[in-house]
């Protein structure tokens, strides 16, 4: 258990709050904003892809006369907003959903789309990820998880596949374990737009989701996968946060490599995890990277744990 993990009020903490169903963190609570008031916003990429920006996880889309294709689906209770903002685009349907991963703010409009006939892709895992946290019964109707057969995704994906629509090309790539084990990239080839899902956030620290599969070493492995698939004007959706590019991604890894450096000198030292904490190593890094969703004390714990939990298996 993770005794800072209370701090977060952010990604991790939800989850167990409303579903029930890692087990591993402890109860937490969320601010929620008042939906009517919270805009979702459009920022045109080029090529018919657009990124739009709100609350919960960046959406892709992909508008063409052969319909939508839409990477990830916010929360339900954006879903209208999310429809209208989809509709200034295209006239054409939504026909595909594809979730980069299973966590609520990115899946959380699966059962209305899949209600409204939309095709929904993602990996084995996030699929299974899905129908347990809905097995677990804990969350209300009208919430992520709520049990539902038209929000488990229809298609899955194991290494990849590859979409074809409206003389445009959109590659799904099902990368290495790093934000969890079933993590969906996204490539729209001629947009020159890569989407990362949570395994990137633009800005502030990262969310590693452990207790399905993430880790911080896969997360800083694929961020060379990112530059590399990237050219010097490529527009990288973000999990979170505005659109970036390659340098964006580059500076991240510096900054997550020396996160890791840091916590993985304490646990040789045989410091505790309070001891960590309370220590204040990240205070620099701060300025640039702490001051959203997740924090300090929060990002300790999870590598700390992480990096403990390997020691100990050695
Ligand atoms: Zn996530």
């Amino acid at each position: 258990m993770n005794p800072f993990k209370q701090w977060a009020g952010a990604f991790a903490g939800m989850l167990l709050v409303m579903s029930g169903a890692a087990g591993a963190r402890p109860s937490e609570k969320m601010e929620l904003p008042d939906w009517s008031k919270t805009p979702v916003q459009d920022r045109d990429l080029g090529h018919g892809v657009h990124m739009l920006e709100s609350f919960g996880g960046n959406i892709g889309v992909l508008a063409g006369e052969q319909g939508v294709l839409l990477i990830d689906a916010e929360w339900p209770q954006l879903h209208n907003k999310v429809l209208a903002a989809v509709a200034k685009i295209s006239k054409q349907p939504i026909r595909y959903l594809v979730n980069t991963h299973w966590h609520w703010d990115h899946v959380g409009g699966d059962g209305l789309f899949g209600k409204a006939g939309v095709v929904i892709f993602s990996s084995e895992q996030t699929r299974d990820y899905i129908e347990k946290a809905q097995a677990a019964k804990s969350s209300p109707p009208g919430s992520p998880y709520a049990p539902d057969p038209a929000a488990v995704p229809v298609v899955t994906v194991n290494n990849g596949v590859k979409f074809h629509l409206s003389g445009q090309t959109v590659e799904i790539v099902h990368v290495p374990p790093a934000h969890t084990n079933g993590d969906l990239i996204v490539h729209f080839v001629e947009a020159d737009v890569i989407q990362t899902g949570d395994t990137f956030f633009h800005g502030f620290y990262p969310d590693i989701d452990q207790p399905h599969g993430g880790t911080i070493d896969g997360m800083i492995a694929l961020y060379d996968t990112l530059y590399k698939m990237s050219g010097p004007n490529t527009k990288i959706i973000p999990g979170h946060g505005p659109v970036a590019n390659r340098e964006d991604v580059r500076e991240y890894q510096g900054m997550l490599r020396e996160v890791r450096y840091r916590v993985a000198k304490a646990v040789a030292a045989g410091m505790t995890e309070e001891q960590l904490v309370a220590s204040h190593p990240l205070d620099d890094l701060d300025k640039k990277w702490g001051g959203n969703l997740i924090k300090q004390p929060y990002l300790l714990g999870i590598v700390y744990e992480e990096l403990k939990d390997r020691q100990k298996a050695h």
